[in-house]
């Protein structure tokens, strides 16, 4: 019966774990036969992922961001069919709209906000759990378009801290989704929300 040879481990100073700072018996011997340890993690450090924690909280986050159900005027109607199965959000975890903003993460102004709406609009935002984000779609949303009048909050960042504006009278959905993906680009690069940097600023 033919006897299995044993796999022959390169000397220490090549082995990724004993670079990366394990102590074994081998750094002691290094020409002693690999050990019980050494055996059972030969494969894993194949198979091993080195993150930061910030990452993987980073990753989580923009993979199953809630937005919040909320709409204000015609730009919501772009905003509704990002989850047809044209645009897809589902690919990035975010087909839940949430109906309560506490369990949402991400609140999408879709529309003009006029000033009887704005007390609502930020009592949606102040229910809603940190961390938090806000997208302003479209023109209204960002800076009023055009109603350049008395009705009309002149752009949400009046009332809110908003992280993304996405321009177009109303943006296509396209246009929303690309917001979106730069939102999560800007939480993968370590980027604050919007809330959290105003307060450093003052
Ligand atoms: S930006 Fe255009 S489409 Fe959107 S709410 Fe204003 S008027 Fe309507």
């Amino acid at each position: 019966m033919a006897v299995a040879r044993r796999k022959q481990l390169p000397v220490i100073s090549d082995r990724p774990l004993a670079k990366a700072g394990l102590k074994s018996e081998r750094v002691l011997w290094p020409t002693k036969g690999p050990g019980a340890f050494e055996r059972e993690v030969e494969n894993v450090e194949d198979a091993l992922l080195l993150t930061t924690v910030e990452k993987a909280i980073a990753w989580a986050q923009t993979g199953s961001m809630w937005p919040d159900t909320f709409g204000l005027a015609c730009c919501a109607i772009e905003m509704m069919s990002i989850v047809s199965s044209r645009y897809d959000i589902a690919r990035f975890g975010m087909e839940r709209f949430s109906s309560s903003p506490r369990q949402a993460d991400l609140l999408i102004i879709s529309g003009r906000v006029s000033h009887k709406m704005a007390g609502p609009t930020r009592q949606v935002y102040d229910q809603m759990l940190e961390p938090k984000w806000v997208i302003a779609m479209g023109a209204c949303a960002s800076s009023a378009g055009m109603f350049n009048n008395y009705a009309v909050l002149q752009g949400v960042d009046k009332i809110m801290p908003v992280d993304i504006y996405v321009p177009g009278c109303p943006p296509r959905p396209e246009a929303l989704m690309e917001g979106i993906v730069r939102l999560h680009e800007k939480i993968k690069a370590g980027v604050p929300p919007a809330y959290a940097m105003r307060e450093v600023a003052g």
